[in-house]
């Protein structure tokens, strides 16, 4: 049964799903501006700002397109200003964000491989991407018919990761021309990532989560081949297309009326990340991940990425014990505790939740979301052990006290 609200909840909704995340007051107050004309000084300043500054989230001296769209739309940026029709592009199946980034590459007249797993169930989507699968495949490919290698960087369906570095030494040790675009949508300004030393064509990403804005501003960060890639791709691009994007960006102006008031928003973001220092906005991400799945196994379920080295540092997906549904779980949690969580998606629905920690978020945010976790099991009647939430407070006053003392 569905409750309406007909009464308003106290105190702050917990947005602890993996995105969308919560926006900061200073991000509130920088977008609650009038708007203003997008072909006047002001907005130049303001255009020129944003476009230098987001080089550094991704780690790059080259150019960044900015689109007022979701990140579907930066997906398929990516794809149709780089490929023609009929081109192979090498993908792996780690989860429902690259099944609908394989989906979308058939639609628009590319011919996707899916590299799967030897599961064919939600089994096969507990790993990353297996880099000696895409050096084998692409040293096969002696025509140099596969066009680009795409891999989604985190998938925020399971919080697994896959190692950008290793995809790129494997496209090198095969000696393959391949172009490599990466989502990054839900690990920018969370994990850390770099377009430029892990030579990336095109990285995708999204304002909706590390970024700490609302939705509805997405990313292309391009590399020379990606831009020399441009100027002979055929697929359809009109409005996705770079070439009047670099052209207009040259003096801070867009080809068309921008997203201003999300670009405000952006000015603040990248300077609160900048304050913080990246290094030390990755770092904190660890430790929230670490604390989360501290109180995971302490609570006797299991995490749902396989490989230790590849926990994504901005989501943890707990399994829930057999014959227990996560989406009654959730229910339960969002009418007594007003938090979100993320559901299991597509193959993963019921079996999994998603407990988001990334974007405007500190020790003891983090230590409240765990605490409404354990609370729920407590009143789903889920099997778990108590001290989960004790767990990850012993942890972060462990980090806290080796900071003090450092
Ligand atoms: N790729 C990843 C990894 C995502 O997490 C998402 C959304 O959550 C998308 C792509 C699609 O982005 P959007 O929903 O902003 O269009």
């Amino acid at each position: 049964m569905t409750h309406l609200h007909t009464h308003r909840p106290a105190g702050r909704h917990f947005l602890n799903i993996p995105g969308p995340t919560p926006v900061p007051e200073r991000i509130l107050r920088a977008i609650d501006h009038q708007v203003i004309d997008h072909r006047g000084p002001e907005f130049q300043t303001l255009g020129l700002t944003v476009l230098a500054g987001i080089k550094e989230v991704f780690q790059t001296a080259h150019p960044v397109i900015i689109y007022p769209a979701s990140g579907t739309g930066a997906w398929e940026a990516a794809l149709v200003n780089t490929l023609s029709a009929g081109d192979t592009v090498l993908m792996a199946e780690t989860g429902h964000f690259a099944a609908l980034w394989h989906k979308m590459a058939m639609k628009l007249g590319l011919k996707p491989e899916f590299i799967s797993s030897e599961y064919s169930d939600w089994r096969g989507w507990r790993n990353g991407v297996d880099a000696d699968r895409i050096e084998a495949r692409l040293r096969a490919d002696q025509t140099h018919a596969i066009k680009a290698v795409c891999i989604v960087h985190s998938e925020t369906s399971t919080g697994v990761t896959s190692s950008i570095g290793a995809v790129r030494q494997a496209i090198d040790a095969a000696k393959h021309p391949a172009l490599l675009i990466v989502d990054t949508i839900s690990s920018l300004g969370s994990i850390d990532y770099r377009h430029d030393q892990w030579g990336v064509d095109v990285t995708v990403g999204g304002s909706q989560k590390g970024l700490m804005l609302p939705p509805g501003l997405s990313f292309n960060a391009l590399s020379p081949k990606a831009i020399a890639a441009s100027k002979t791709s055929t697929l359809p691009k009109a409005f996705w297309s770079w070439q009047e994007m670099l052209d207009a960006n040259k003096t801070g102006f867009f080809p068309y009326t921008p997203a201003t008031n999300l670009l405000f928003g952006l000015r603040e973001a990248i300077a609160m990340l900048k304050e913080e220092g990246l290094a030390n906005v990755f770092a904190r991400h660890n430790r929230l991940a670490e604390a989360t799945r501290r109180a995971v196994r302490a609570w006797g379920l299991e995490i749902f990425c396989a490989d230790p080295a590849e926990y994504s540092s901005v989501l943890t997906t707990v399994m829930m014990p057999a014959d227990h549904d996560a989406d009654h779980l959730r229910e339960i949690i969002l009418n007594n505790f007003d938090m979100s969580l993320g559901m299991g998606l597509a193959k993963l629905k019921g079996k999994v939740f998603r407990i988001g920690h990334l974007g405007d978020i500190n020790d003891l945010t983090l230590l409240g979301a765990l605490a409404g976790v354990e609370m729920g099991f407590e009143l789903a009647g889920v099997p778990h052990q108590r001290g989960g939430v004790n767990a990850a407070m012993q942890y972060l006053s462990t980090c806290a006290k080796s900071k003090t003392t450092a």
